[in-house]
């Protein structure tokens, strides 16, 4: 057996973004592009020189911890399966065979836009298409180089194509609180891509009557799906502040 010592790793930020809450974010990056997110970078890595010549990418990858999954090396009790909610949830597929949140190490990967650098006060990297909960430690960046890691032929297993999306409605009083706020524009198309995509577990997704919350800003959005002639929709009962 090889003997590789235990290693300790140094978050160099932390996000900053709309979803408090790990429930409704997209399942990838890039299928919610009105949420707003930023990286900011901790001490000792919040040195300007850290990130100089970063402005000439648009894309970056990030290493990050799935900080809210379970610690399953430290428990011991990790599974060589999981149940990836595109298969429906019942079907098991090997978790090195998926992107799964539980997962030994709790490493995710995620290709973000950077949008913006600011260094007036440390570092922040203003980012899109992020699919991180508020408060996510980074590990790691790394500039995205398109003619080498961007394969669009790829053989893409269980999940070759984005997810379908459900048409989304809002209640009269729903739309009424989005008209009221000044970020109304936005946050109502941020919710329309989340609730899109269809957030409820994988094995509830037959009729029913539930009302589901998912935190999004300072919000909690109150949603339902119903039938109709053209399959399910999903309806925006209430937004409420939190
Ligand atoms: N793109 C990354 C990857 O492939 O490693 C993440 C994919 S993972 C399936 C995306 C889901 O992780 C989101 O829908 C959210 O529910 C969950 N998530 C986001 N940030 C998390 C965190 N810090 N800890 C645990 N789960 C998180």
């Amino acid at each position: 057996m090889i003997d590789i010592p235990p290693s300790t790793l140094s978050p160099i930020g932390v996000i900053e973004s709309d979803y408090p809450d790990k429930f409704g974010i997209p399942r990838q990056p890039g299928l919610a592009p009105a949420a707003r997110a930023s990286l900011i970078l901790v001490p000792p890595f919040d040195d300007p020189l850290a990130v100089r010549g970063l402005e000439d990418f648009s894309h970056l990858w990030l290493t990050f911890l799935f900080h809210l999954s379970p610690d399953r090396c430290a428990s011991r009790h990790w599974a060589p399966l999981v149940r990836p909610p595109r298969l429906g949830g019942n079907a098991r597929v090997g978790v090195f065979a998926s992107r799964s949140t539980h997962r030994p190490n709790r490493l995710g990967l995620s290709l973000v836009e950077l949008v913006e650098i600011d260094t007036r006060r440390g570092v922040r990297l203003v980012l899109r298409d992020v699919d991180l909960v508020s408060g996510t430690p980074v590990l790691d960046i790394k500039p995205y180089l398109p003619w080498a890691e961007a394969h669009p032929q790829a053989r893409a297993g269980f999940a070759p194509e984005a997810p379908p999306l459900l048409p989304v409605a809002f209640s009269t009083g729903a739309a009424a609180t989005l008209a009221e706020r000044p970020d109304g524009d936005s946050l109502g198309e941020l919710i329309t891509q989340v609730l899109a995509q269809d957030p409820r577990p994988a094995y509830r997704r037959g009729a029913e009557t539930r009302i589901y919350g998912v935190r999004l800003r300072d919000v909690d959005v109150r949603f339902q799906a119903a039938a109709t002639d053209n399959g399910t929709r999903i309806e925006v009962v209430e937004i409420v502040a939190v």
